[in-house]
């Protein structure tokens, strides 16, 4: 038996990175996945990849009405919601960004998919698990949510806005008795897509600063993809039950020391 066996579940961003490894990991463990991605394309490749318990559809989590039909859509399709990963992201940036190089519309760009994303992710979730018996709610913040990011000033503010609404979601839930379990994942350096654009900013030597970096990891390797798909899996799944509000770091150490 899979560790989430006939749940229902949604990963936004679920074309790439993160989100890939995290539909296949709930795919794996007994799930049936909606993909939303604003890369329609990658996230149909995904859902092929994975076969029959998998669909897959274009969402933009900036749009409301998006969010409206994705709902509508898996409750036709599969009649309830169990899990959704609100783990889509963006760094919006060639460069680094401190306050000086931040302009209004930067910040604004970034918060509205990053924290304004989130915030509608959670909002529709909840709306749809609290009438079908509750579920769970991953959201993916970042290191970047937990300590100073001074060269990526909007990114850092987002993502510290998904950890603080990931506690009022968790809290407001329970107080409700909606059976609805809220928690955030804070990754440290992930050798995806968005972990190699960190890498290369401002024209960087990637492979000099990849190596800079890989020495400030207590454990000395970069993360994964699967590493953190791992720990969104088992927060959303029954194995955490008495897990919510709270905040998984998941980063070989960094944030530790
Ligand atoms: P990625 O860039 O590899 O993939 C992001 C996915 O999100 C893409 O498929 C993209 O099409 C999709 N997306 C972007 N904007 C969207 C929108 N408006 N609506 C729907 N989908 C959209 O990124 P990743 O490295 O897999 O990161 C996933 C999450 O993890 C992000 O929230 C990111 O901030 C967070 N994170 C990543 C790292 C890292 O080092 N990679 C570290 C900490 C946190």
């Amino acid at each position: 038996m899979g560790r989430v066996d006939g749940k229902i579940a949604i990963v936004t961003g679920g074309g790439n990175g993160i989100g890939r490894a995290t539909a296949l990991r709930l795919a794996a463990e007994g799930a049936r996945v909606m993909l939303a991605d604003l890369d329609a394309v990658a996230a149909a490749a995904v859902a092929d990849e994975i076969g029959d318990t998998a669909a897959s559809r274009g969402h933009d989590v900036r749009r409301p009405e998006d969010w409206a039909a994705l709902m509508e859509d898996v409750l036709q399709r599969y009649g309830t919601l169990d899990i959704l990963v609100n783990n889509a992201g963006i760094l919006a940036t060639e460069s680094s960004q401190t306050l000086e190089d931040t302009d209004l519309a930067q910040w604004r760009a970034v918060n509205q998919v990053n924290a304004e994303g989130v915030f509608l992710g959670c909002k529709h979730g909840v709306a749809v698990m609290r009438e079908y018996g509750g579920g769970a709610i991953v959201n993916l913040s970042s290191i970047a949510g937990l300590v100073a990011t001074p060269h990526l000033i909007a990114y850092g503010a987002s993502k510290g806005a998904v950890r603080q609404l990931t506690k009022s979601v968790a809290i407001d839930c329970a107080r409700h008795g909606y059976n609805i379990r809220c928690n955030s994942v804070h990754p440290g350096f992930v050798d995806t897509d968005m972990g190699k654009h960190v890498l290369s900013l401002n024209n960087a030597d990637v492979e000099r600063n990849r190596e800079a970096r890989r020495k400030q990891i207590p454990l000395g390797i970069f993360g994964q993809a699967v590493d953190i798909a791992n720990a969104i899996l088992f927060l959303a799944s029954d194995e955490a039950r008495y897990v919510t509000g709270s905040e998984l770091v998941v980063d070989g150490g960094n944030v530790a020391v």
